[in-house]
């Protein structure tokens, strides 16, 4: 196996190990009555089961933004963020592989949001499915949809060609699901809309 997918796996792995013990943390505050988690679906109305999981994934992305600017740090690049870029060209080996400290400061964002924003449970399921869809759709190196960033919609979204553009250039497209704050920031490629697929 290419040593560079075996790193991968090992880190994504990693990841995993992180993200189930933040899990279970968020559980045993759940039952203790820690957090802001709920079961019952009508507790908020059916309607905030839509609008908390649009939320969730915009602050989400806000998050990661940020944390990912920082990432790329040069103080901090190498021990913090490293292991995603290892690879060069994304691949879906790649998409979860993430350093021990990045797998905790991504997961630590799911715990805060628990204590944070009323969540139903299955809302907090849907934006971690979301999260590793997302992911792996990003990091496919081929775009599957035809010319998203043509469709009004598709230029506020991030797919596989503008995050493969991050993994080659490191300075611009920070962002993890919306193009929003890479735009207002100045870090989304200013060839990226006019450019045709590559
Ligand atoms: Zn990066
Ligand atoms: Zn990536």
């Amino acid at each position: 196996m290419n040593s560079s997918i075996r790193k991968d796996i090992e880190l994504s792995v990693l990841s995993a190990v992180v993200f189930g013990i933040s899990g279970a943390f968020i559980i045993s505050e759940y039952t203790l009555g820690g957090t802001s988690l709920y079961t019952d679906f009508y507790k908020y109305g059916l309607w905030y089961l839509v609008v908390s999981f649009v939320l969730v994934l915009i602050l989400q992305d806000t998050y990661f933004y940020f944390v990912h600017r920082m990432f790329h740090h040069p103080l901090i690049f190498k021990w913090m963020h490293y292991g995603h870029h290892r690879s060069g060209e994304p691949t879906p080996w790649s998409s979860s592989a993430f350093d021990l400290p990045e797998a905790i400061i991504q997961s630590l964002f799911f715990v805060g949001v628990s204590f944070i924003v009323p969540l139903h449970f299955l809302t907090l399921v849907a934006a971690l499915i979301t999260m590793t869809v997302w992911a792996v759709y990003t990091h496919l190196g081929f775009e599957i949809f035809s010319s998203p960033k043509s469709h009004w919609i598709g230029k506020w979204l991030i797919g596989s060609m503008h995050h493969s553009i991050h993994h080659r250039k490191y300075k611009v497209h920070y962002g993890l699901y919306f193009t929003f704050w890479d735009k207002l920031l100045g870090t989304q490629d200013p060839n990226y809309e006019n450019q045709t697929e590559t």
